[in-house]
């Protein structure tokens, strides 16, 4: 599922994207504060951020900054109350990769979300690879050590997630919310069931659990 971020400290706003996103088919997080934003851009594994200006404590502009700074690449849509020609440099030069004035019409700002999300895809490769794994986007089976086996979608989602975050530590959290979507039941165990499932097919020593933290994709040579 591609997630979509939202951060927008206006309550009508953000209820009303967030509604429209979920039944255009999007998973969608709502952050209301810039630095909350931050956080979940940081930490989760998001496709596009739509970011207003105007937050309760630091501006978007300065957020996006941040991200960049950081080398996050993830595209940025700029929602801005302003309309100055001023602001929309500024939010161009800090690395946004489109705006919108408000008010503006759902449907402009979901195609403009499409576009970004293709934009974004264009340059994607076919494969995904870490060591010895390699998986095919395409036909979504995975070769390991030349071996080839199909996976499920679920499985496919997960190992796909991994493979975007190679030796990174992923949360059960980050995995549930990625693969299952945000609002599935935080308390439940069906990432430890579909780690175990993946670890049949890619072999246990690829998928490490990292005590009280999560699990690591490892590729071995
Ligand atoms: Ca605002």
């Amino acid at each position: 599922m591609t997630h979509i971020l939202l951060i927008e400290d206006e309550p009508l706003i953000s209820a009303f994207v967030a509604k429209g996103l979920k039944a255009a088919g999007f998973g969608c997080s709502v952050e209301a504060t810039g630095e909350s934003g931050l956080y979940v851009a940081r930490t989760s594994v998001v496709d596009l951020i739509v970011l207003d200006v105007g937050l309760p404590d630091i501006s978007g502009f300065d957020l996006l900054e941040r991200l960049r700074g950081e080398g996050v690449t993830i595209p940025v849509i700029i929602l801005t109350a302003r309309s100055s020609a001023q602001d929309t440099v500024a939010g161009l030069v800090s690395g946004a990769d489109d705006y919108m004035s408000k008010p503006f019409s759902f449907d402009e700002l979901l195609a403009r979300i499409r576009l970004r999300l293709r934009g974004a895809r264009a340059d994607t490769p076919s494969t995904l690879s870490h060591g010895d794994i390699t998986l095919n986007l395409l036909t979504r089976r995975v070769t390991i050590d030349g071996r080839e086996d199909d996976l499920s979608a679920r499985e496919f989602a997960l190992l796909e997630t991994f493979l975007r975050h190679p030796d990174q530590v992923l949360s059960r959290e980050q995995l549930l919310s990625t693969v299952w979507g945000f609002d599935f039941d935080p308390g439940s165990n069906i990432v430890d069931v579909y780690v175990r499932y993946l670890r049949r097919k890619i072999g246990a020593d690829r998928l490490k659990t990292v005590r009280n933290m999560g699990y690591r994709l490892v590729g071995l040579s």
